[in-house]
């Protein structure tokens, strides 16, 4: 069965095809710009690389055109036929408080993830055009949605209300929902089967460590809490997000700076994190290492910044769980940087957390794409490297839906 897994955003369409047969990748890429003119595909297959400006990419169903004649081009396709395209698998951010698990894209879930559109406003709306697009461009094809909230629906009501009035909730859901949950399932069930024991008896934290960031307690294999919330900025340090502040700091820019709501998102979403903290230098985790290894008194601090929130978290939900077996370390930043990993868990001793500094620096150095346990033998506490994959986990649960459907 091949599977088209699509991530949808406001102005691209990031796209992998998978035969999962053998869960290999037959082809991937992006096509950016859609909209403003000068659209550019950027398409990858075992074969090799290439990169084309075609013309008229208009909207999204158009950009997925550009995708399936691509898939199907005579000299540097993979497929002899749209035909063999079995399934699409969309990456959806919102499925709110109903969509608690992926499922076919019926008249239902389209309307749900309408009604999340105020919860997530930047991506939602994007999701949904993919979906439109591809039912467009590939009729009576199976058309599956994972969402990233979906994994931490099991968090209890202790973890998910916030103590403001009730209304709120009752109005607006105004809740924790909580994002990256496809890559917290994914780490946090390969983890278990690496460790090899039953998900069921282990407490994971799962730092998943991208642009955006955020860190997970997964309790017998459900999520029982995580760091982002009613929307994705709150919680760890990011690329250029603040994560965790003081709730009254909004209303103080608005009252001492005059600034307007948009400016005060834009400030938190686009202007804080390394961006803010490096006074617009840097943000990108590697240009902040480089600045620190130099001995670069501003990147030491934002190192110690960045690290300092992860630990506070780790030490949160080890008491949330009332104990932790193992930290697992993910997304570009966890799985690459040796640096970042020793300042967050050298200072866990008192939990029992030892690295393993020759398996941390050397077996896991940036770029080995490995996945393996990163603490001590006797480490009671164990500490892991897993590179996360999406895409995979989407098809996956694609295939699976698709397959039940056939068989039910
Ligand atoms: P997203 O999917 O959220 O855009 P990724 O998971 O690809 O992000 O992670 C991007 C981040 O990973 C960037 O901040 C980048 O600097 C960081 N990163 C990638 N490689 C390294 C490395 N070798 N050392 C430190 N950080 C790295």
């Amino acid at each position: 069965m091949n599977v088209l897994v699509l991530n949808c955003g406001s102005s691209s369409v990031k796209f992998q095809l998978l035969g999962m047969d053998t869960e290999k990748v037959l082809a991937k890429g992006i096509v950016e710009r859609i909209g403003a003119g000068q659209a550019r595909l950027k398409y990858q297959t075992a074969g090799g690389k290439l990169e084309k400006e075609p013309p008229d990419v208009n909207d999204h169903a158009e950009a997925i055109q550009v995708i399936l004649d691509q898939l199907t081009d005579a000299e540097a396709g993979v497929l002899g036929s749209v035909r063999e395209i079995d399934a699409v698998g969309h990456r959806v951010v919102h499925g709110g408080e109903q969509l608690t698990e992926s499922m076919f894209i019926d008249d239902r879930v389209y309307k749900v993830l309408e009604e999340c559109v105020p919860l997530a406003p930047l991506h939602n709306p994007a999701n949904i055009k993919g979906i439109e697009a591809a039912t467009k461009v590939l009729p009576g094809v199976p058309q599956v949605g994972v969402f990233d909230t979906a994994f931490h629906q099991t968090m209890p009501r202790t973890a998910f209300l916030y103590a403001v009035p009730a209304w709120l909730y009752e109005k607006y859901r105004l809740r924790r929902y909580g994002f990256h949950g496809t890559s917290h399932r994914f780490v946090s069930h390969r983890c278990a089967e690496l460790f090899d024991r039953p998900a069921e008896e282990l407490k994971i934290i799962t730092c998943h460590l991208g642009n955006g960031a955020s860190i997970a307690a997964v309790k017998g294999g459900k999520s029982v809490d995580t760091s982002m919330g009613f929307t994705p900025l709150e919680g760890l340090v990011m690329g250029s997000r603040c994560g965790d502040i003081d709730p009254a700091i909004p209303v103080f820019l608005m009252k001492n700076e005059g600034f307007s709501p948009g400016r005060v998102d834009n400030l938190l979403n686009r202007r804080s994190g390394i961006k803010g903290l490096s006074g617009d230098k840097y943000i990108d985790m590697r240009d902040v290492e480089e600045q620190y290894f130099k001995g670069d008194p501003l990147c030491r601090e934002i190192m110690e910044i960045y690290a300092y929130r992860i630990r506070k978290y780790i030490g949160a939900y080890a008491a949330a769980m009332n104990g932790v077996d193992a930290v697992v370390f993910t997304a570009g930043v966890g799985e690459n940087s040796p640096i970042v990993r020793t300042l967050v868990c050298e200072p866990l001793s008192y939990l029992g957390l030892m690295l393993d500094e020759r398996l941390n620096t050397d077996t896991f150095k940036p770029g080995s794409g490995r996945e393996g346990r990163i603490s001590r033998e006797d480490s009671t506490v164990s500490a892991w490297v897993i590179p996360t994959n999406e895409e995979l986990v989407i098809a996956r649960d694609t295939k699976d839906i698709v397959t039940a459907s056939v068989v039910g």
